[in-house]
């Protein structure tokens, strides 16, 4: 599909402890203006290191389409993180509430350490691949599939990321 040239093809990822906040970032990436949410990945959920008394993270990857440039972009994620932050006193969510971090730009790479993309992360952690996959099974990153990626994951790394069903309790 041919797209303008000022839009750009980017994969989110919002990682959080609350399955509500993650559908709530969901929405506001939904609603960002001059941008359109193309695919969502199902929500998984996965345990934090340390101590194992934390709770668990969900997290899902999506692709957005967004004719904001990827420093705009990144400032809007920002303003995603702090108002949904802002509602944490109350509803006694972890110490930190919400990261919404960029995956990947299609065709765009920044080495700032404002804004690094791909982030380096992307390459080798289960919790991204996975979900970013099942969003798109055609995904690539730096010229590879990332199905070669997933595939190449330590299966106790893969198994420990786990799908959430639409209707479970979160
Ligand atoms: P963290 O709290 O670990 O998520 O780091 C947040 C900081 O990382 C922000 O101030 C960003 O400027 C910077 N950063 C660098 N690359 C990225 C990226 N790809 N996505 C989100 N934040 C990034």
């Amino acid at each position: 599909v041919a797209r303008p040239a000022h839009v750009h093809v980017v994969n989110a990822l919002p990682k959080t402890r609350s399955g509500k906040l993650l559908r709530r970032s969901l929405q506001a990436l939904a609603e960002l203006p001059g941008s359109r949410l193309a695919a969502v990945s199902s929500l998984y959920a996965s345990d934090p290191l340390g101590p194992a008394d934390q709770p668990r993270y969900v997290n899902a990857v999506v692709a957005l389409e967004t004719d904001l440039e990827p420093l705009a972009l990144l400032d809007a994620l920002q303003r995603i993180e702090l108002a949904q932050g802002r509602e944490r006193k109350a509803e006694r969510w972890g110490p930190r509430t919400l990261d919404v971090d960029i995956v990947d730009i299609e065709g765009y790479t920044c080495d700032d350490p404002e804004l690094i993309v791909p982030h380096p992360y992307a390459h080798e952690r289960a919790f991204v691949l996975i979900p970013w996959l099942a969003a798109d099974a055609g995904a690539r990153l730096s010229g590879e599939g990332v199905a070669k990626r997933v595939a190449a994951l330590d299966p106790k790394e893969r198994a420990e990321i786990r799908p959430l069903g639409m209707m479970e309790e979160l």
